[in-house]
């Protein structure tokens, strides 16, 4: 499903072909919950998956189908499940791959909301996670055991903007049999395209850039096609008789579809995670202008964390696009087209100045959010991050004396202006 195009034109033409009924050249929003059968042998074959077809929209819909095409071209992936948001796609992602006792290792610098996923809410599926630096290989290939199934970390990560060497954590994987899964919400592939290091799975809010505005909240999973779910016998599901699914071998019938359309078949009609229409709508809207959006939000967070590095009321910022970043000798090979526009500062001042900036800001909205138009702020440590420990805290890249920043496309001199007025009333 790779799209042979340019990213510029892949982001307006993936998926989206016009209308076969009528004409269309925008994609219709199909909403509608079921398709006629033509007769009942049609109606067999698709429950059968001997012929491909829309049959009721928590399964399949027209609409949602093309931004997973979509997602999937700028991806370089071979298919593509959408689901209601970024958390669901996670699940999604690791729903066929696990079952009662089985674990997953990830990276301690994740998005707030996955790290209280991945350590309270998926030991109730009797799954678990062990949480390592992925900075410290050999800390990742320590952590994996008999049990585990898969490898889990953001391309770049929050809070800090920090770049995960996906190649370094890819071979790492590869050495012990297993898939890697790449949260790309905050690069999207305009920035980064994980397949392209060896990602097996790639998962995305696409509540964050990819819609790009803030108005509806999403996910994807976008699967490379390329990892052998059959070689180690650790994936049954995928490449057993399911018995989910009338005892069908998804791996043997399917191949490198095998995944998406387990997700699809299973996934989706049991656990009911699907985008809606209205909402795949908004964000194949968002997606045409990526890669336009994107160059200027890495402009203006280039220039923003700059010019906070130079301020004497700032610690240290961590943006990886400024030199002084240990990141930083990553973004050519990992990112080429910029490091991101999410980053966090510490405040001289403290837990106390922090607050006081967020309340101080005009143009800032405090908002647990990012990827939007507009520059947004947050206070991890008393917010996203308030339920872990400090210890957790402090390895995520949360602790209390920083915030994180996710800049907007506005104009930098204004968004510096908000900034530096709202530093001088918090450091008083
Ligand atoms: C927002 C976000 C999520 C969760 O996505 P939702 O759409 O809010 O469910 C997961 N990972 C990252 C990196 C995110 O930014």
């Amino acid at each position: 499903m790779s799209d042979k195009h340019a990213f510029d034109t892949a982001q307006i033409h993936a998926g989206a072909n016009p209308d076969p009924a009528t004409g269309a050249r925008q994609i219709p929003i199909y909403q509608t919950t079921a398709y006629v059968f033509r007769d009942a042998e049609h109606a067999a074959n698709l429950f059968n998956l001997a012929e491909v077809g829309n049959i009721y929209s928590r399964l399949t819909n027209p609409t949602v189908s093309a931004l997973g095409e979509r997602i999937a071209g700028l991806e370089g992936g071979m298919g593509a499940v959408c689901c209601s948001s970024g958390h669901a796609a996670q699940i999604m992602a690791l729903f066929p791959l696990m079952g009662p006792g089985l674990n997953i290792v990830a990276s301690t610098r994740l998005y707030g909301g996955t790290i209280q996923q991945f350590t309270n809410t998926i030991k109730k599926f009797g799954w678990s996670c062990t949480f390592v630096d992925f900075d410290d290989l050999d800390a990742i290939e320590a952590a994996v055991d008999d049990n585990t199934r898969a490898i889990f970390c953001e391309s770049i990560a929050n809070p800090g903007g920090y770049i995960t060497d996906l190649d370094a954590v890819a071979k790492v994987a590869d050495k012990v049999g297993l898939p890697v899964i790449v949260d790309n919400t905050t690069a999207t592939p305009y920035l980064c395209r994980p397949i392209e290091h060896g990602a097996t799975l790639v998962v995305h809010s696409t509540t964050k850039y990819l819609t790009g505005n803030g108005t509806v909240t999403g996910g994807c999973v976008v699967d490379s096609g390329q990892f052998d779910w059959g070689k180690s016998g650790k994936f049954p599901s995928l490449a057993g008789p399911e018995p989910a699914y009338h005892g069908l071998n998804f791996y043997e019938a399917l191949g490198g579809m095998a995944f998406t359309f387990h997700s699809i078949a299973i996934g989706l009609r049991d656990l009911g995670m699907t985008m809606n229409p209205q909402g795949a709508h908004y964000t194949l809207m968002g997606i045409e202008t990526l890669s336009l959006r994107m160059r200027k939000h890495v402009e203006n967070a280039k220039s923003v964390a700059t010019w906070l590095e130079n301020d004497p009321r700032i610690d240290f910022v961590t943006y990886a696009g400024l030199e002084s970043s240990p990141y930083y000798d990553r973004i050519p090979r990992i990112c080429p087209e910029g490091a991101g526009a999410l980053f966090t500062f510490a405040v001289k001042g403290g837990y106390d100045a922090c607050v006081k900036l967020v309340d101080s800001l005009d143009l800032f909205s405090h908002v647990a959010n990012l990827g939007d138009t507009r520059s947004l702020i947050i206070h991890s440590a008393s917010t996203t991050h308030r339920q872990l420990t400090p210890e957790q805290q402090e390895a995520a890249g949360a602790a209390p004396n920083v915030v994180r920043v996710s800049i907007g496309t506005e104009d930098a001199g204004d968004i510096i202006a908000d900034l530096d007025q709202a530093l001088s009333k918090a450091t008083a």
